[in-house]
């Protein structure tokens, strides 16, 4: 498994070659739909392999918090069914519209939320999909600074998360972070 490692204070970032459904942190993120009940890309993999639990406790979201849909940027979280982590957490990234509708900050958000969701919860390990750039479209390009930057100042602001991965699925994608986080951690 290709995979390099930064470190911000004391929290390890690091950015892997894989599948985000092998991965045994604490959480994985799901890059979910607004409707939290299944689509392509990662989130398929996800209810795939993580079984019946994972969608029965998203419908139950859906009934009780979320009756018209997760907004793009909010998160939540489940447990992860027959996955090697403890817990899935979904959280939805903007379409890519071009540019000028908020996207930037809408991803930012999906990041955040997601860090904040886990922390909350006392996690010490996650680990991240590409969100957006898949069906979603985002520029993988850009969408690696917005990733990289929302995770650097997170782990600049706290201690309890010990390990951020970015798990990239193509090694495409991968060596575009990689370029991304070179230019970053200085
Ligand atoms: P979105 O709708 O947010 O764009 P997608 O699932 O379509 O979400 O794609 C997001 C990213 O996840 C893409 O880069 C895609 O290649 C990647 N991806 C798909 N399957 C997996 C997987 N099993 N593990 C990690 N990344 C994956």
């Amino acid at each position: 498994m290709e995979k390099n490692e930064f470190k911000i204070g004391n929290t390890l970032i690091e950015l892997v070659l894989g599948d985000i459904t092998e991965m045994d942190t604490d959480a994985i993120v799901n890059a979910a739909n607004s409707s939290l009940l299944g689509g392509g890309g990662v989130d398929g993999a996800i209810h795939r392999k993580g079984g019946l639990k994972i969608f029965e406790e998203c419908k139950k979201i859906r009934a009780t918090k979320y009756p018209s849909g997760l907004p793009t940027g909010e998160a939540v979280i489940t447990s992860a069914g027959n996955l090697k982590s403890q817990f899935v957490i979904h959280t939805v990234g903007p379409v890519w519209q071009g540019g000028i509708h908020d996207e930037s900050k809408l991803l930012e958000k999906a990041y955040d939320s997601s860090l904040r969701l886990a922390l909350s919860k006392g996690l010490s390990s996650i680990s991240f999909p590409s969100i957006s750039t898949g069906a979603y479209n985002y520029p993988i390009k850009q969408a690696s600074f917005v990733a990289l930057n929302a995770i650097i100042k997170f782990a600049d602001k706290q201690q309890k998360i010990a390990k951020i991965v970015m798990v990239l699925f193509s090694k495409k994608t991968f060596d575009i972070y990689l370029t991304t986080a070179k230019s970053l951690f200085k």
